[in-house]
């Protein structure tokens, strides 16, 4: 079945390579919907055996993890099958797009791992070739010029259950249409003034047939071909043919381009060109996310984040700041897989794979975000001991690191409470606890805010018998506190975000509401002071690490040479495993 692939045997060999990571999953995968399309193609030869795929974006914002599953299900049918797959801007709507969308878009397809070797194009490469096709289709008496407005356009083309009304200009001859589509090239008309229309059937069930625009007059600059076109192709009109160009065997889209597919197909039998197969898949749905753009540029242009990739957006931009790796996001998209109903998935499910992933890589780190100051009372006052703590215990060729340790530490403000419940296994007044990597000690005292009562030091003592990984360590105690040394630590600001949204649904509002009444107040939380290990000296933007018993956490662009900025990527609390579990018990 996969036979027809003609590369050399090592460039075969990359391939099969990429093939395990980008879809490690491939093997023990079922086949889906789309799969069996192919496969059935291939037996029959419908496209000489080949596979080739695209993922066509409008460059008129950022990608998001809807994207991704786009992306990740056309590369990775393209690698399946050892065939091609083509990076396509659609860029036919000048006035929405930009030359910073197309930057980001490259650059976050690359980051995602897909690869399109040479074969980056643009719709509006075919500018001059769609234009011909469209001088055909008039001499095939196949479209015509109407004069019509806008609005008349839209009032004669009836409803679901009553048929359009032919324009009265839909029957001028093709001298006529070919001598006006030509003038309206030339600029002689304004905006708005005339269209191209398909001849198709006024009376089609599918509103879509009904002589559907092909071409509008647009006085607007490009940003690739400047000044040179007044005339825009319709999406319509310019994807199937840019995919026939292309030589794209199977134009995968979203389930809304279902009602578009005999128009896709009507243009391609007329023009008689190759024939892609356009196939349908339903679009990912996250809870607690939109996954709109011009509803997340709103979101950017408003202020509500901090930009594209502020690490709340459900951006491929906004995801890497946030930490997240390619690598789980796209076993996120092979998980979910395609299904043909729209359907929502549980953002838990996005957080387990990453935290999969994470724990494989991660060091782990002592950090501590809320600070409380311990003094270890009969530890010396000058002493400084190097204590050995493991890398990452899921990972053992990590390795191990000094961590310092002295008398004054910090340790979590929560960690510590003066009237501790039931079942609180950590500090309190004459109670015992380990610190990792070190001692057990002592809270013997604690000292008070005078004006507000409130507890700001601990004064402990440790036990010198106890240290971690000595001979003597075996005396057990319930809780384990992670802490650094308050002399040697480096300050940093952590930043701690929660869902965008507070319904799991953003649109389920009030009539009279948008979406926007449901963003999370609380959906970000600065603390400008915490301690880290000081290990992490030099730590690079990007760079990820687990802060025990805290979560996963990434250092953020903003960080500077006098201070690290830490986004939190991730708690340690799994949500989805907890389902799963539950599932499995049922
Ligand atoms: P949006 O509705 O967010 O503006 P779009 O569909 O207009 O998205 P395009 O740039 O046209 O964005 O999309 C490029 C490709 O990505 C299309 O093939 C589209 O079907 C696919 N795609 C967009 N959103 C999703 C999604 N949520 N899930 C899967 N595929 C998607
Ligand atoms: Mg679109």
């Amino acid at each position: 079945m996969k036979s027809h692939n003609t590369e050399s045997g090592n460039s075969k060999m990359k391939k099969e390579k990429e093939v395990a990571s980008m879809n490690k999953n491939e093997s023990t995968r079922p086949s889906d919907f789309i799969r069996e399309i192919i496969d059935e193609d291939l037996r029959t030869n419908k496209y000489g055996g080949r596979v080739h795929t695209r993922f066509p974006p409008e460059p008129n914002g950022y990608l998001h993890v809807g994207h991704a599953k786009s992306i990740c299900l056309n590369y990775g049918i393209a690698l399946q099958y050892g065939g091609l797959f083509n990076l396509r801007f659609d860029d036919t709507n000048p006035s929405k797009e930009e030359i910073e969308y197309v930057k980001s878009i490259i650059e976050d397809i690359r980051w995602l791992g897909a690869d399109w070797d040479d074969r980056l194009f643009y719709a509006s490469d075919y500018f001059e070739q769609l234009y011909d096709y469209a001088v055909q289709l008039i001499k095939k008496g196949k479209a015509y010029v109407d004069d019509q407005s806008a609005d008349e356009i839209r009032e004669t083309r009836g409803t679901l259950t009553e048929p359009g009304k032919e324009s009265p200009y839909r029957n001028r001859s093709v001298e006529e249409n070919l001598d006006l589509f030509g003038r309206m090239r030339a600029g002689e008309f304004g905006d708005g003034s005339r269209v191209l229309r398909a001849k198709i059937d006024m009376a089609s069930g599918n509103l879509n047939m009904r002589d559907p625009v092909m071409y509008r007059i647009l006085k607007a600059t490009h940003h690739r071909t400047g000044d040179k076109w007044c005339i825009y192709p319709m999406y319509d009109f310019a994807h199937g043919q840019s995919d026939s160009i292309e030589g794209i065997t199977h134009s995968i889209c979203t389930l809304e381009f279902e009602d578009h597919r005999p128009l896709y197909d009507w243009y391609l039998n007329e023009l008689g060109i190759h024939h892609p197969q356009q196939i349908e898949f339903a679009r990912l749905n996250l809870s607690c996310t939109i996954m709109s753009k011009r509803k997340l540029l709103q979101l950017v242009e408003e202020g509500h984040v901090n930009g594209w990739d502020d690490p709340r957006m459900p951006t491929i931009s906004g995801l890497r700041r946030r930490g997240y790796t390619p690598e789980s996001i796209r076993t996120f998209c092979d998980r979910i897989g395609v299904a043909k109903r729209d359907s929502v998935v549980d953002i838990a499910l996005l957080e387990h794979c990453l935290r999969e992933d994470l724990n494989k890589r991660t060091q782990r780190v002592m950090a501590v975000l809320r600070p409380l100051r311990v003094v270890i009372d009969n530890y010396p006052e000058d002493q400084t001991e190097e204590l050995e703590a493991v890398n990452n215990p899921e990972d053992p060729s990590t390795g191990t690191r000094k961590v310092p340790f002295s008398r004054v530490l910090y340790v979590e403000r929560d960690d510590f409470r003066e009237d501790p419940p039931k079942k609180f296994f950590r500090l309190a007044p004459g109670r015992e606890v380990r610190l990792k990597h070190a001692y057990i000690i002592k809270c013997e005292s604690i000292v008070k805010d005078e004006k507000t009562g409130e507890v700001v030091e601990l004064h402990c003592t440790y036990d010198p018998q106890t240290k971690s990984g000595g001979a003597k360590a075996a005396r057990k105690v319930k809780g384990t506190l992670h802490w650094v040394s308050a002399s040697h630590a480096l300050e940093a600001e952590v930043r701690l975000y929660d869902h965008l949204f507070v319904k799991a649904n953003p649109e389920d509002v009030e009539e009279g509401s948008d979406f926007k009444a449901n963003l999370n107040p609380n959906s970000l939380e600065t603390l400008a002071s915490c301690w880290i290990e000081p290990n992490l000296t030099g730590a690079k933007s990007g760079d990820r690490y687990q802060f025990l018993r805290l979560g996963y956490f990434c250092v953020d662009p903003d960080s500077s040479n006098g201070k690290l900025v830490f986004n939190r990527t991730v708690s340690l609390y799994d949500t989805w495993a907890k389902i799963e579990k539950a599932q499995r018990k049922r």
